[in-house]
Order: C-alpha cells, then sequence, then structure tokens
C-alpha cells in the first residue's frame, strides 16, 4: 500500500503544479517544476502521473506545440489561442459560438458527439508588439 500512497502524493504534486499555472505546460515544464521537491520523480513519472490525470477528467490536453504536449488543469468547456511565434497558449472564453455546434457535427458525421475542442492559431499580442517594433 506504501508505494500506492506514494504515487498518488506525486499524481497529486502534479495536478496541483498544473493547478497553479495558467500556461498551459508541457510535462517537462511540470518535471523541472517538482524535481528539487521530489528528487526521485522522473520526467517519465510526470508523463505517467499525467496520463492518469487525464484518464481520471482532472486535465486536458491542449494538443501539441512544437512536438511537445501541452496540458491544462481547468477542464471547464473553452477554447484556446496557440502563438506560432512563442508556442503560448491562452484561454479564450465567452465566444458566442452556436449552441448546436456539436448536434450539427453529429448530424454531418452520423456519430455521437460528446465535446469539442477549438484552436485558433495565430501570433500572440506580445509577439504582435515584438513584431511592430522591429
Ligand atoms: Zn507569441
Ligand atoms: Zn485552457
Amino acid at each position: 500500500m506504501a508505494a500506492t500512497g506514494k504515487f498518488s502524493r506525486k499524481r497529486e504534486a502534479v495536478l496541483a503544479c498544473l493547478r497553479s499555472t495558467t500556461s498551459h505546460p508541457s510535462a517537462d515544464w511540470v518535471y523541472q517544476q517538482l524535481k528539487l521537491e521530489y528528487p526521485d520523480m522522473s520526467l517519465g513519472t510526470v508523463y505517467r502521473n499525467l496520463a492518469q490525470c487525464k484518464q481520471r477528467g482532472e486535465i486536458i490536453s491542449v494538443g501539441f506545440v512544437n512536438g511537445f504536449e501541452r496540458y491544462d488543469a481547468r477542464v471547464t468547456p473553452h477554447e484556446h489561442l496557440i502563438c506560432r511565434d512563442c508556442g503560448s497558449v491562452e484561454d479564450v472564453f465567452c465566444l458566442t459560438l452556436p449552441e448546436d455546434l456539436d448536434t450539427q457535427v453529429a448530424q454531418r458525421t452520423g456519430a455521437q458527439v460528446d465535446s469539442h475542442a477549438l484552436v485558433f492559431y495565430g501570433r500572440c499580442a506580445a509577439c504582435r508588439k515584438a513584431a511592430d517594433e522591429r
């Protein structure tokens, strides 16, 4: 039982770390934050715990940015903006999307649609500003 407790303690740490930020970090970022406090935590452990959290519905995957999967502890429905220059992932709220979006897709495909994820790609405000000043 001791091993299970330790394992879940690490999962709690990974989850708390993810909940402490809105930056939608990668597994490596989480690992960098936790490795001092948990010297026996490997990057593999972080990946394994992230996968568990995802399976339990405690976090979501936002997708891959520059080859690295990015995670979000905010699990209520919202959209994302990914910057193609710096790789930042921002939350976008309160978009006026058609309420029957899932139904429309279900009708067109004959599938049962449970949820959707909408991602916008472009250049974030900070990168736009930096580009303007060059
Ligand atoms: Zn940017
Ligand atoms: Zn988000």
